[in-house]
């Protein structure tokens, strides 16, 4: 009898622990860098001129009260810089104190408040080397918080809504803008002055709306718990230096060389269409792989397609390594961890077809 109470007791206290945990909020931590999100101009018509990361982070969740009907949201003032000058030094931190969050048993999602130049490349980043289901969201905006329809009020709840939802578990890395859930690996700034300035040339994962997310498809690549990468193997704050040399008619080699002096281990090479390079700058390309060890990486200045491996150039016999789709920018941040693993070609390679 007393067994039988007992049983029912803790069936009911199950039952409304479930009930809680129903209706029980995500606790979502917004993790401010600064950008235009956070930017103030002169006046409510000054949409392009302004000084970006003013605003701290306490002052961007309380512009925005109705977040904390989607979840319980704390904000932490990682960094306060326009995101174009981002180094290794501030990547590595950011992606040390966001592993830290995620690891944390009381924190569901974060959302990391971010300018837009970089946003793209931080989000690759953190999508390679973070090893967690939990949402991690960058958001940003393209008007200050001080314009006429400021767009960055709409992008922060939007962004909270998706890493406070069940549903956005394990997709890798996200960028919420515009109302767009774009993956990190395929998002791009492709226009630098309208609102709708992120795009995926395979398109988005889902759309949010009203603070739901509607999905429409998700990545095939490698991230997060799946990737072999891992921030808490990363020492130090500098990566292996790895640069782009951008692609035209009538180059000279000197910025390959100048690179090269400098300690590149890879150098990315956005070519011309299919990745290509000048018949004149093919044997310094050479030199510097064979007798330097620097890997030759071939992506593209075109921004949609891929590069396609021993088309334009024979990389089986030069021991050079296409991008894939991965653009110049993100391809000079997979080489570099890549780098921290290996200089062989081949599984650069493999890398780059996996990520
Ligand atoms: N260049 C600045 C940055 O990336 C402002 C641009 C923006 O956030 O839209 O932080």
């Amino acid at each position: 009898m007393i067994h039988k109470a007992v049983k029912s007791f803790g069936l009911g206290l199950t039952l409304l622990a479930a009930s809680v945990s129903l209706y029980a909020k995500n606790n979502v931590v917004v993790v401010a860098t600064g950008g235009t999100i956070a930017g103030a101009g002169a006046s409510s018509t000054n949409s392009a001129t302004y000084t970006a990361a003013k605003v701290p982070v306490d002052a961007l969740i309380n512009a925005v009260p109705q977040i904390k009907d989607l979840a319980n949201v704390s904000g932490i003032q990682a960094l306060q810089i326009a995101s174009e000058s981002i180094t290794d030094k501030e990547l590595l931190s950011l992606a040390r104190q966001v592993n830290d969050l995620v690891k944390k048993p009381s924190v569901n999602g974060v959302v990391i408040t971010h300018g837009t130049d970089t946003l793209e490349e931080t989000a690759f980043f953190l999508n390679l080397v973070i090893h967690t289901d939990k949402p991690i969201v960058l958001v940003g905006s393209m008007r200050p918080s001080t314009a006429l329809s400021a767009d960055g009020p709409l992008n922060l709840y939007s962004a909270v809504a998706l890493a406070a939802s069940d549903e956005a578990k394990n997709k890798g890395v996200m960028v919420l803008m515009n109302d767009s859930i774009f993956a990190a690996r395929d998002v791009t700034k492709g226009i630098n002055i309208h609102t709708n300035a992120f795009v995926s040339q395979w398109g988005e994962l889902g759309t949010l709306v009203e603070g739901k997310p509607y999905w429409f498809r998700s990545s095939v690549k490698r991230h997060t718990n799946a990737s072999e990468f891992n921030i808490e193997n990363i020492k130090g704050d500098q990566l292996p230096l790895v640069q782009i040399v951008y692609g035209s008619d009538s180059m000279i080699p000197d910025a390959y060389l100048a690179y090269a002096k400098a300690g590149a281990k890879a150098i990315i090479n956005a070519g011309t269409g299919n990745g290509s390079v000048g018949n004149y700058i093919v044997p310094t390309l050479k030199k510097l792989h064979d007798e330097q060890g620097i890997q030759i990486i071939r992506s593209s200045r075109v921004p949609q397609g891929f590069v396609l491996r021993n088309a334009e150039q024979p990389d089986d016999q030069y021991g050079w390594v296409v991008a894939h789709d991965l653009n110049p920018q993100k391809a000079r941040l997979l080489a570099a961890l890549a780098l921290t693993k290996t200089n062989d070609a081949k599984e650069i390679q493999r890398m780059f077809w996996q990520y």
